[in-house]
Order: structure tokens, then C-alpha cells, then sequence
């Protein structure tokens, strides 16, 4: 198993650069230094690459034996605005109020460990492996900019890594199906006619609207959605008026929605806005949309590229290392990827381990990674794309 043997050959130098990156964070679509780490290291690799934006990048090792299929790994690289609370580690963020509170800056090292493999294995593979190095995936917007320059275009195959704080470190979950949800997010204004508070009747309150309004969006969920389907929406702000005695002229509200079903992702800006225009109506105010953002789709897991996964991680860690873990109400736009690429999987790598410190969950100040998990994501990265590119598993 060479893969596994190189991956601890590279061991120290992913985890050297995952603390780099984590002492030095950066916010999504200014992941400039970072970047600039990536890009010099495939330099020194000799990986050729084109940027995608300013900070995205899409590097291609191609193997020596001609030509053959196409599979995309994908990292991503930016941090979040949370401040770090882990005072004892040598690494800490050196950057006030921004931190790699999700393990981006352990998946951007994995992959440049994995682009070492892969270069050393050169000889041994047809095809082409190319290398995402994706910004922003914080706030779901880069994607779409791959997608807009081509490099979706001709893939056969997708696979992501994604550190995982729920799940002890030394498992690894390739299931199939709906992994992650889908999200949609949006920001509802509703107007009324501002007025004193003692004479309600002369005014049309918004405050009034737009609480019942949060309250019968609820009615969505409990009596418009399926039972059986997990589903959330949720109104995280609400913002009226300035003063206890003068009613407002206008309420704001923003909220997003999850689900791991598309067609009901598809029904929720007709069912947010019937619901907001005839509640505002008829308390005499009038509802309409700020924005309505389709976010990203769920995470969806091919069947044949979890098959692949599995024999992977059984190959490279026994098959006690398969773990399970239940599907996730947050959203991730590799959901986007998967939705363009026929073959697609994102697993997750666990990286917990409470003996260590590491048990916060993902966007907490404490949140941290066993290490451990970096060498096995490596090594995953790696014989992934070995094993999709030699035809192990059919194409579904
Ligand atoms: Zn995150
Ligand atoms: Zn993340």
C-alpha cells in the first residue's frame, strides 16, 4: 500500500502546513496568503494550475500511462469570523477575531500531501487528477464561479473531505444518499403606516405583521411539510422600530430553510411568500421580498462513489475504520459540485477525540482537530482518486 506509506512519509509536512494556515486565517474570498502557500508548493511540485477569481485555484496532475478518466478532489481554504478561545495552542490564530473553526485549513493541507502522492505515483496511473482549491465556501458562493470558467466541464468523477467534530477520530463515514441539507436563506420586509403608540387604529402596525408572520411560517413545517422529512426553518433576525411608544413604518425579517429533499426545497419561496403576503394582508400590511437566495442543494452521495470510498478506506485502515454518522442539518456547497458531477462523495474524516481537547463543535472558539485524522485524509484524498481513475467500481 504505498499510498498509506506516503502519506506518513508527509505526515510532518501536512501537519506543519495545517498549523501554518491555522495560525494565519483568513475570511472567505480573501484567502490571498493561503492561496499563495498553495500555489507555491504545486510550483515547487511542478503541478501546473489556473486561478479561478483571485484565490481559487485548479491544479492537474496527469499520470504517465495516457489518457483516462477525470476525478476532482476539492478543499477548501477559507476560515470564519469566531473568535479562537484555544490560549494553548502554540498555533493559535494569530488574526483577532477569525479562525479555521471548520478544519478548511486541515483539508487544504491534506491536499497539497495528497498532491505530493500523487506526483510520486505519477507513473502508476492514467488519467488526470485535478485539485480544487476552493475560497469561500463559508458563505456558499464560489462554486459557481468554477462552474461559470468551465472546470466542472468533462469531470467524471467528485470527491470531497470534510473533517468531522462529531465523529472520533480514527472513523470515516462514506455513506451513500442525503449527507448534508440543502439551504435556502432569505431577508422579508413588511410595511405598514408608522403611527403613535397609544393610537394603534389610525397606524398599521408591522411589528404586529411580522411576529405573525415568524409564528405562521412555523405552520410550514408542522403543517404543510411532510412529517417525514426532516425540515427547519428558521427567522434568525427580526428588526423593528426605535422607540416603546411610536409604532414602526416598516419590520425586517431573515431566515434560512433546510431540508435533504429538492422538491421541497423547490416549493419553500412559494411557501414563505403565500404565507407572509396573506398573514401581513390581513392585518392591513403588505409583505414582499428584500432577497430570496437559492442556496445550495443537498449533499447527495452516489451509491457506486460510496462503494469506492468504503473498499478505499478498508484498503488503507482496516474495515473497522468505516464509521456511521447521521445526516447533517447544515449545508455545504459541494452540493453544487455533485449536482453537475455524474459520480460524486463527500466522507467525512473523524477528528475527535475529547483526550485531546477536541470535542467543540465545528464555528466554536474551541473547536480543534485531532491531528491524527490528517494523515488518513491525506492518504483517502489520494487513493480515491487512484482507484476511481484505475475503473475500480462502476460509473452510476
Ligand atoms: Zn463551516
Ligand atoms: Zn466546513
Amino acid at each position: 500500500m504505498k499510498t498509506r506509506e506516503l502519506a506518513e512519509k508527509y505526515e510532518a509536512y501536512v501537519i506543519e502546513h495545517r498549523r501554518d494556515f491555522h495560525a494565519h486565517p483568513e475570511l472567505s474570498w480573501k484567502e490571498y496568503r493561503t492561496s499563495g502557500i498553495v500555489r507555491r508548493e504545486l510550483d515547487q511540485l511542478g503541478v501546473p494550475y489556473v486561478m479561478v477569481g483571485e484565490t481559487g485555484i485548479v491544479a492537474s496532475i496527469t499520470g504517465g500511462r495516457g489518457a483516462g478518466r477525470t476525478v476532482a478532489l476539492r478543499a477548501d481554504m477559507d476560515a470564519l469570523p469566531v473568535q479562537e478561545l484555544n490560549d494553548h495552542l502554540p498555533y493559535k490564530s494569530e488574526n483577532d477575531g477569525c479562525m479555521h473553526a471548520c478544519g478548511h485549513d486541515g483539508h487544504t493541507a491534506s491536499l497539497l500531501g495528497a498532491a505530493r502522492i500523487l506526483c510520486d505515483l505519477r507513473e502508476d496511473f492514467s488519467g488526470t487528477v485535478k485539485l480544487f482549491f476552493e475560497p469561500a465556501e463559508e458563505v456558499g458562493g464560489s462554486i459557481h464561479r468554477f462552474i461559470e470558467a468551465g472546470h466542472l466541464e468533462g469531470l467524471d468523477g467528485c470527491f470531497a473531505i470534510h473533517l468531522w467534530a462529531e465523529l472520533e477520530a480514527g472513523k470515516i463515514s462514506c455513506e451513500e444518499g442525503a449527507r448534508m441539507a440543502g439551504t435556502d436563506f432569505f431577508y422579508g420586509k413588511v410595511t405598514g403606516k408608522g403611527g403613535h403608540g397609544a393610537l394603534p387604529h389610525l397606524a398599521i402596525d408591522p411589528v404586529t405583521a411580522a411576529c405573525s408572520i415568524v409564528m405562521n411560517l412555523q405552520t410550514a413545517a408542522s403543517r404543510e411539510i411532510s412529517p417525514l422529512e426532516p425540515f427547519v426553518l428558521t427567522i434568525g433576525r427580526i428588526a423593528a422600530g426605535e422607540r416603546f411608544n411610536v409604532i414602526a413604518e416598516e419590520a425586517f425579517f431573515d431566515g434560512c430553510i433546510r431540508t435533504f429533499n429538492p422538491e421541497i426545497q423547490g416549493r419553500c419561496r412559494e411557501i414563505i411568500e403565500r404565507i407572509a403576503s396573506h398573514t401581513a394582508a390581513a392585518l392591513r400590511a403588505r409583505f414582499e421580498w428584500v432577497d430570496y437566495f437559492y442556496g445550495t442543494p443537498p449533499v447527495m452521495n452516489g451509491k457506486a462513489a460510496a462503494a469506492l470510498a468504503r473498499a478505499a478506506v478498508t484498503a488503507l485502515c482496516g474495515e473497522a475504520a468505516l464509521g456511521t454518522l447521521d445526516r447533517i442539518m447544515g449545508g455545504e456547497d459541494f452540493g453544487i459540485f455533485l449536482q453537475n458531477v455524474p459520480n460524486g462523495l463527500m466522507a467525512f474524516v473523524g477528528a475527535m477525540n475529547p483526550a485531546k481537547g477536541c470535542n467543540f463543535s465545528h464555528h466554536h472558539g474551541n473547536f480543534n482537530i485531532d491531528e491524527d485524522a490528517l494523515k488518513t485524509a491525506t492518504a483517502l484524498y489520494a487513493q480515491y482518486a487512484l482507484d476511481f481513475l484505475a475503473k475500480k467500481g462502476v460509473l452510476s
